[in-house]
């Protein structure tokens, strides 16, 4: 019997190549909580995506609670930091505290994420917040760098295949100010 693992997972696309490579070794079940997205007609689409593919693929799939006013209040003061710096610690430090708690009340052998997987994000942040959930609540935490070997590329044919809705920001509403700037920006070039 494999070891039973829980993912979080925070978007369809995110996930696919992470769910392929995992099932080869583990007993999979996906949580998606991300109470960072925003606004949540964007949550609900990227959660539909994921929720449906679980399905599609025979992976049990759990939704988490939307709790955006808690991200918000502990996410305060740090509206202007960039992405990969402090807001993203203590964005990763809730969505994957809450998954190191299931993890452990629900008796799993291991848990991980699939953040490791974008290009932008710090991989080392995430595996250092893992780590340090892991010891707290005494549930192994699977590090990893997703992207590695190609892990991004591969996703992103895999998504395409799919006919996955892709973002083009990272999902909280300070990335997708972000991401709006960057777009005035280049029209502005032209
Ligand atoms: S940029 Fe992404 S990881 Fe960072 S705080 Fe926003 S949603 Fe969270």
């Amino acid at each position: 019997m494999k070891p039973k693992l829980l993912l979080h997972s925070c978007c369809a696309p995110c996930s696919i190549y992470v769910l392929r490579e995992l099932a080869k070794d583990y007993d999979l079940s996906i949580f998606f909580y991300d109470p960072n997205i925003h606004p949540h007609t964007e949550y609900i689409q990227r959660r539909d995506e994921m929720a449906n593919y679980a399905k599609k693929i025979g992976v049990s799939f759990e939704e988490g609670k939307y709790d955006s006013e808690d991200w918000f209040s502990k996410t305060k003061g740090l509206e202007n930091e960039p992405e990969k710096g402090k807001r993203c610690e203590v964005c990763f430090d809730i969505r994957l505290g809450e998954t190191a708690r299931k993890a452990k009340d629900e008796a799993y052998d291991a848990w991980t994420t699939v953040l490791s997987i974008s290009p932008h994000k710090d991989v080392s942040q995430i595996n250092c917040v893992g780590n340090k959930l892991a010891k707290q609540y005494g549930v192994k935490f699977l590090e990893s760098d997703w992207k590695k070997n190609d892990g991004f590329k591969i996703a992103s044919q895999m998504s395409k295949a799919e006919n996955f809705y892709r973002q083009d920001y990272c999902g909280c509403v300070y990335s997708k100010l972000a991401r709006e700037k960057v777009i005035q920006a280049r029209k502005n070039e032209n």
